[in-house]
């Protein structure tokens, strides 16, 4: 495991049912073979809740963001090197980490795949969709990893720490992110508000990276019954920010043709 304690950065020392640091923190294992090392203030953030997870998990189910997912994981085996070690950091239900654990995996026959998320309820859904991978319940702000750790990490729709991102990748390592491009979900934004606007997508320079590449993903998706698009509805921040009668134009749609519209940013430690 590559976790370690988050009081005080010592390695973990895992037995039976905890994890203990030299210093005597101790951390229980969950059922789901996953530690909580969540500590201190988390800033009211606690990451999706179950009705977020459950509407996510139905949603990535049904295929939708599989170019996505699929085009991730060519770039996660491009950028990691044979039997190298990736992240991914905030993980939520770790649809995209298990695809790209599996094509390591395909290609290595081994595989060190470690993610974290704050949602205790997403760590979970991993665990239940790929024991494989190294589980944590963690927060990107004070992620509970040794400096220069990993290889390649991999940050999808997550709120980005760039200090810790870059802080636990080796010098050299590959830093991949996908974030919504100007118009992913205009569509469902469309049926929602009078003057839905664009995503605003923000200059991709980072301090201390090297930017590799800079790549489009647009296509269609067709949603064809009301529950996917309200499990679409419910995966997105305007879920939080709707009056009712705004929402209740979501629930009365019993499909829509909406575009995906991503960007894939791949940088190098510099
Ligand atoms: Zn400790």
């Amino acid at each position: 495991m590559r976790f370690v304690c988050p009081n005080c950065g010592g390695k973990l020392n895992i037995n039976d049912k905890s994890a203990t640091c030299i210093k005597g923190h101790s951390f229980d294992k969950a059922r789901g073979g996953y530690y909580n090392l969540l500590v201190g203030n988390t800033g009211g953030i606690h990451g999706d809740n179950k009705e977020m997870v459950l509407a996510r998990r139905a949603f990535l189910g049904g295929g939708y963001y599989e170019p996505l997912a699929s085009r991730l994981s060519q770039h996660a085996i491009a950028h990691t090197p044979v039997g190298g070690c990736l992240l991914d950091a905030g993980a939520g239900e770790g649809y995209y980490t298990d695809i790209i654990e599996r094509a390591l995996f395909d290609r290595d026959g081994i595989s060190d795949v470690s993610a974290f998320d704050i949602s205790k309820d997403a760590v979970r859904e991993i665990s239940r969709k790929n024991p494989r991978i190294s589980l944590a319940v963690a927060g990107s702000y004070h992620m509970p990893i040794a400096d220069g750790e990993f290889d390649t990490v991999i940050n999808t729709f997550s709120p980005l720490a760039l200090e810790e991102t870059r802080r636990v990748l080796k010098m050299g390592g590959h830093f991949i992110m996908a974030i919504p491009g100007e118009m992913h979900l205009f569509d469902l934004k469309s049926v929602v508000y009078d003057t839905p606007y664009k995503n605003v997508v923000a200059d991709p320079a980072l301090d201390g990276f090297e930017l590799l590449i800079d790549e489009p993903l647009t296509y269609k998706i067709h949603l064809e019954n009301s529950e996917s698009v309200r499990n679409l509805f419910m995966m997105t921040p305007y879920a939080y920010r709707t009056r009712p009668s705004d929402r209740a134009k979501i629930e009365g749609l019993d499909n829509l043709t909406c575009t995906a519209d991503f960007r894939i940013f791949i940088y190098k430690k510099s």
